[in-house]
């Protein structure tokens, strides 16, 4: 019978571990070893690194997947000199997720086009990069969800679901109405969330006219009161990045 090599044996206890990445970089590392003469212990680093890499590489795409964001655009996608109203630097310091860690909200609040949700879903698509579980939902959506819940008598896991998110991204408040016993439900959801977790809202809708997106003044208040407490607001006003390019055309 002929002879395992400790080689053949190093391939086949790797596969049996699973290690793909090992197998498929040992020549390379067993070569590049020799070359640089470099030690046993610096070799394995270089070899396990490889495995480590594409697993956090697979942790993260999963992660971004879960968040269920709109689409991938980022902060790189953003034109901030045609948003002066926006300030470079703040969201760049939201993109370092310090506000995650004092479990604090951001509001975008301004008109339709200006970039509310691009920038929103940048600041998620960072978060579920760094492992920060995160999810992304209209407003409409959420609500919708909630009340099937409650109707199926499910609401109560349903809510600590979306309150487990450590970031919830709650897209588009106010661009259609929400019936008083619907805002009862958001308003459980945000109670459960304040102090706790951090959120981002989007809308287009003015905080003094929350009343009339959730009909019941004292309901909005309640919701306002939570959402604000501890939160920075972005107010962006401005063109329509929509419309940039017919503006444009009608100009000339
Ligand atoms: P809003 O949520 O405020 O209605 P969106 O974020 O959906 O607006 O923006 C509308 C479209 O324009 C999106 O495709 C978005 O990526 C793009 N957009 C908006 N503002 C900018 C900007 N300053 N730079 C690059 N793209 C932008
Ligand atoms: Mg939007």
């Amino acid at each position: 019978m002929l002879q395992t090599t400790a080689y053949q044996q190093l391939v086949r206890n790797l596969e049996y571990l699973k290690l793909k990445q090992m197998v498929t970089h040992l020549n390379e590392v067993i070569d590049f070893s020799i070359h640089n003469q470099l030690s046993f212990l610096d070799t394995l680093v270089k070899l396990s690194n490889y495995e480590i890499d594409v697993r956090e590489q697979n942790m993260i795409h999963a992660m971004v997947k879960v968040g269920a964001f709109p689409h991938r655009k980022e902060l790189d996608d953003f034109d901030f000199a045609f948003q002066p109203s926006v300030n470079k630097q703040q969201i760049l310091d939201f993109a370092t997720l310090r506000f995650i860690e004092g479990n604090e909200n951001i509001v975008f609040l301004g008109p339709s086009g200006v970039g509310k949700t691009h920038l929103a879903t940048s600041i998620g698509i960072t978060a579920a990069k760094k492992r920060t579980s995160t999810y992304f939902i209209k407003c409409h959506d959420l609500i919708q969800n909630l009340k099937r819940a409650k109707l199926e008598n499910r609401l109560e896991a349903r809510l600590k679901h979306y309150t487990s998110y450590k970031l919830l991204l709650i897209d588009e408040i106010g661009y259609l109405p929400i019936e008083p016993e619907d805002a009862k439900l958001f308003f459980q959801l945000i109670d459960m969330r304040y102090e706790k977790r951090s959120t981002i809202f989007t809308t287009n809708v003015n905080f003094r006219a929350w009343d009339e997106v959730f009909r019941e003044p004292k309901l909005a208040n309640a919701i306002l009161d939570r959402i604000l407490h501890h939160a920075t607001v972005v107010t962006i006003v401005g063109e329509s990045y929509r419309l940039k390019n017919h503006l444009a055309q009608n100009e000339e």
